[in-house]
């Protein structure tokens, strides 16, 4: 089903992105994988994937910056060939607060600013990119976040960021209906990647996530990678701008 298809994963290199390039890679999609700046987690992902009889490249561009973006397509655009040239792209790549104050009465403009240019500007602009270059019946598949649906003070900017990756799903989504592509968003809760590496150092965070998880535990990359194969089939092709929680029903 997915054999052959071209895929560009933004944030593939490491977390829920690169489940969801092993996923592709063992469907034997022919997968781009973009990373920022950890060029060796990107490379050993994409052997891993070529020496199981995969197709892989990795491709550096920060999504925040609009030159970067275009590079990241121009070798996209080498590799897959003439436009239009891309059945499925996965906005994936993001940021966090990584240990600093996220809150509302706290946050500093510097930590905004990040937060809205790779979690909003770089969706935007990867998505500009990518419409001119998608081939009639294929997929956007979105990673927000159950951030964008409920009020978060501790994170109030980084929740903000994921409500937006809602609505660029609802236009994103209008904007190819008539060829055929679908837009969606799968919006992850607690998923245990470097992402809250530094929520998790507080003695008894995981304990009292996964308590407070309706299905008992921290989610795994692979329980988000699941949810994405989900859109990427032929069953898939009249689900088009929803939102798709997986979280193991933790907003509920
Ligand atoms: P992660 O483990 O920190 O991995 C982030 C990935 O994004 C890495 O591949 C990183 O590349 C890349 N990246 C970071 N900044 C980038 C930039 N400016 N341009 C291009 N790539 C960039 O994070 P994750 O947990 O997998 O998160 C992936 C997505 O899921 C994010 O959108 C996040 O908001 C969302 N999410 C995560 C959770 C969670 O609990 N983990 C929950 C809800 C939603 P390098 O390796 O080069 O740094």
């Amino acid at each position: 089903m997915l054999s052959g298809k071209t895929v560009l994963v933004t944030g593939g290199s490491r977390g829920i992105g690169a489940a969801i390039v092993r996923r592709l890679g063992a469907a034997k999609a022919h997968v781009a994988i973009n990373y920022a700046g950890n060029q060796a987690a990107a490379q050993k992902l994409a052997d891993e994937i070529i020496a199981s009889g995969g197709q892989a490249f990795i491709v550096q561009a920060d999504v925040s910056s609009l030159a970067d973006i275009e590079r990241m397509f121009g070798a996209c655009d080498r590799a897959f060939g003439d436009a239009p040239n891309l059945d499925i792209l996965i906005n994936n790549a993001g940021v966090g607060r990584s240990g600093r104050d996220g809150t509302l009465k706290g946050a500093d403009e510097q930590l905004f600013d990040e937060l809205f240019a790779v979690n909003v500007k770089g969706p935007h602009f990867v998505t500009q990119a990518a419409l001119p270059r998608l081939r009639d019946g294929g997929r956007i598949v979105n990673i927000g976040s159950m951030s964008g649906k409920v009020g978060q003070p501790f994170a109030a900017g980084y929740a903000m960021t994921k409500r937006a990756i809602q609505s660029l799903t609802f236009s994103t989504a209008l904007a190819v209906a008539k060829r055929q592509i679908t837009c969606n968003c799968i919006a992850p809760g607690a998923v245990a990647t470097d992402f809250i590496a530094a929520l998790r150092e507080k003695p008894g965070w995981d304990e009292a996530t996964s308590k407070h998880t309706p299905m008992g535990r921290l989610g795994e990359p692979e329980d988000i990678a699941g949810a994405v194969m989900m859109l990427l089939g032929d069953d898939a092709r009249w689900v088009t701008g929803q939102v798709i929680e997986a979280s193991g029903g933790l907003s509920l």
